[in-house]
């Protein structure tokens, strides 16, 4: 009998133990998955999901404490990627996470949104305590060694939303701080920027635009300008850029600064600009069939469009259906979309240029140039930006930078254009300098087509 109630218990017991056992792998696992469905893999932090939940939890529950959401990105990220490597740039973000993590308070949170992204919630005092704190983690990002050791510096641009009582939705909070960032043109200069009513209207405004996009690209409300292109040797119009303007029933005419960025987030620039290259073909077409005088006339190229293995491909699909050789046809594509997929932007650089189109990188030596970059690519055309020339000249370093710049780019057989050409003194130093081409206001604005071919026809091909 008691040797039948002793089995028992012990049967009990094991079946206890592995009951017990099962328990505390499953949790064991479920704690795993948490982790894992909780953590970003790069940094080794909160991912931004986790973020959501539990910024939401902490500014439910701490009612009385007014707090400001940050989102900051790295101005030159990728260029630290295609330098010195993926699994190098992976290091720094974590390191990075490690140094904001340390730094925060009791409920205050940091995690990496995407890319180079991080988003920050911290108890908020005063404007000034936010921008201190701000300012000293961007200064220790920039202690770590192999930055340090390498002779870089991160430019962190940084968005600020004060997030107001009984405010709780994250991704608008988010969003908002987002679009200040988006405000700050360049991290060398200001990096910090606070949500306000400005960018708040400038948001408002924004939002209705962006309802208006798809009708205005069906009614064909988009015009293309044309802004000539001079040789500094001959002054005559060697080609044309063409500029696109959104032509708004109730706003007028809309230069392209104030919607290009907002077609860039949402991603309706690949159709605007396909609608400008077909344009631009259909004109070209005119001018052969016409037997005028052909100049062969630039076209830009967003970022977005690296994305996109076929692009080339649809860019002469469009060229040979207008029957246009290819050599009248030249792509601008800014110096800063290298940075991006290098590998990507190569294939597409060398897929075009087999095709026979003119390559030029734009706004070279407004961000990271790369001198590099010239060697590599097989590009033909150089444009300096327009940054350079300032209305009250150059000054002797700029002078000495854009020297320097055309002689390397004469030696690797560039041609160079230099933009934003506004006064006759630029012009005759440009001149000197063995500068190819210009253009600029000193020359002519971006005009409607109808005039650039009167300007053409009038001068003779030449300013
Ligand atoms: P960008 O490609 O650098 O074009 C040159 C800009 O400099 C043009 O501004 C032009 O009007 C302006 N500019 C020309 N000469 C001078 C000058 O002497 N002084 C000054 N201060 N500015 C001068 P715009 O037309 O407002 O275009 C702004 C930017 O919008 C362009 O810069 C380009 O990045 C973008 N964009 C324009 N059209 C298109 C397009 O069809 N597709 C894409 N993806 N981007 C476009
Ligand atoms: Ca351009
Ligand atoms: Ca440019």
């Amino acid at each position: 009998m008691i040797t039948h109630s002793y089995s028992i218990m012990l049967l009990l017991l094991i079946i206890i133990i592995i009951l017990l056992t099962i328990i505390s792998i499953k949790f064991k696992q479920y704690n795993e998955m948490k982790k894992i469905a909780y953590t970003d893999p790069v940094t080794g932090g909160l991912n931004y999901n986790k973020f959501r939940v539990d910024a939401e939890l902490i500014l439910k529950s701490n009612k009385k404490e007014q707090f400001a959401l940050v989102c900051t990105d790295i101005d030159n990220f990728s260029y630290i990627n295609y330098t010195f490597g993926y699994k190098f740039g992976d290091k720094i973000l974590a390191k990075i996470s490690n140094i904001i993590n340390k730094n925060l308070g009791t409920d205050e949170l940091c995690a990496r949104r995407s890319d180079d992204t991080f988003v920050l919630l911290l108890k908020f005092k005063d404007k000034n305590s936010v921008k201190k704190r701000l300012s000293l983690l961007h200064n220790k990002c920039n202690e770590i060694k192999s930055i340090k050791d390498n002779n870089y510096t991160l430019f962190m641009k940084k968005g600020i939303y004060i997030i107001h009582k009984k405010e709780y939705d994250i991704s608008l909070i988010v969003g908002k701080a987002e679009h200040s960032k988006r405000t700050i043109k360049t991290s060398l200069t200001n990096t910090l920027s606070f949500y306000d009513d400005k960018i708040h209207k400038e948001l408002l405004h924004e939002k209705a635009l962006e309802n208006s996009i798809a009708s205005s690209l069906k009614k064909n409300e988009f015009v293309v300008y044309l802004q000539p292109k001079i040789s500094l040797t001959t002054k005559e119009i060697i080609g044309a850029e063409a500029l696109v303007r959104w032509q708004h029933p109730l706003e007028g005419l809309i230069s392209p600064d104030k919607f290009i960025p907002l077609f860039e987030s949402n991603g309706y620039i690949v159709d605007l600009d396909f609608y400008v290259y077909k344009k631009v073909c259909t004109l070209l077409k005119k001018w052969i069939d016409n037997n005028k005088p052909l100049i062969p006339i630039s076209v830009n190229v967003s970022r977005l469009h690296v994305a996109n293995n076929n692009f080339a491909n649809s860019f002469k699909k469009i060229v040979d259906e207008y029957k246009i050789p290819s050599n009248l046809l030249e792509l601008e594509l800014t110096e800063n979309i290298f940075l991006k997929n290098v590998s990507d932007v190569l294939n597409m650089i060398n897929a075009l240029k087999k095709m026979g189109f003119i390559l030029s990188i734009d706004d070279f030596g407004c961000g990271y140039s790369s001198l590099n970059l010239l060697k590599e690519l097989p590009v033909d055309i150089v444009k300096l930006d327009k940054g350079f020339f300032k209305p009250d000249g150059l000054d002797k370093k700029d002078k000495y930078v854009v020297s320097g710049i055309i002689n390397i780019a004469k030696d690797l057989n560039l041609q160079v254009l230099s933009e934003g050409v506004e006064t006759q003194e630029q012009a005759e130093f440009l001149q000197s300098s063995q500068c190819d081409m210009a253009q600029g206001f000193l020359f002519a604005k971006p005009m409607p087509i109808e005039d650039f071919e009167t300007l053409l026809k009038e001068t003779n091909n030449t300013i």
